[in-house]
């Protein structure tokens, strides 16, 4: 759940984005990365802007590498796990 994630934890992987949704699933509606805009004190609203943390690897570490930021469009398109596949890249922090 994306509760678990400690706020100074959230906030570093919110900078990592640069206020654009991480999503990489090729099953939603986006190819590549989904780079929607997110705004920060929007987080958990259903609206444009909207976004969670997510957890990436249930079995890693809570911290800011195993966090992905992800618009509330992505979020509730759900199937998130594995949420982002990268080509063999984890070197984002
Ligand atoms: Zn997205
Ligand atoms: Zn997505």
């Amino acid at each position: 759940m994306p509760e678990k994630f400690p706020d100074s934890v959230v906030k570093e992987a919110f900078i990592r984005s640069d206020g654009e949704c991480e999503c990489m699933d090729d099953r939603h509606n986006h190819s590549g990365r989904c780079n929607s805009l997110i705004t920060y004190r929007m987080r958990g609203m259903e609206f444009p802007g909207g976004w969670e943390a997510c957890q990436f690897a249930a079995e890693k570490p809570l911290d800011a590498g195993n966090c992905r930021i992800v618009c509330i469009d992505c979020y509730k398109a759900g199937k998130i796990l594995p949420l982002i596949s990268y080509n063999g890249r984890d070197d984002m922090v």
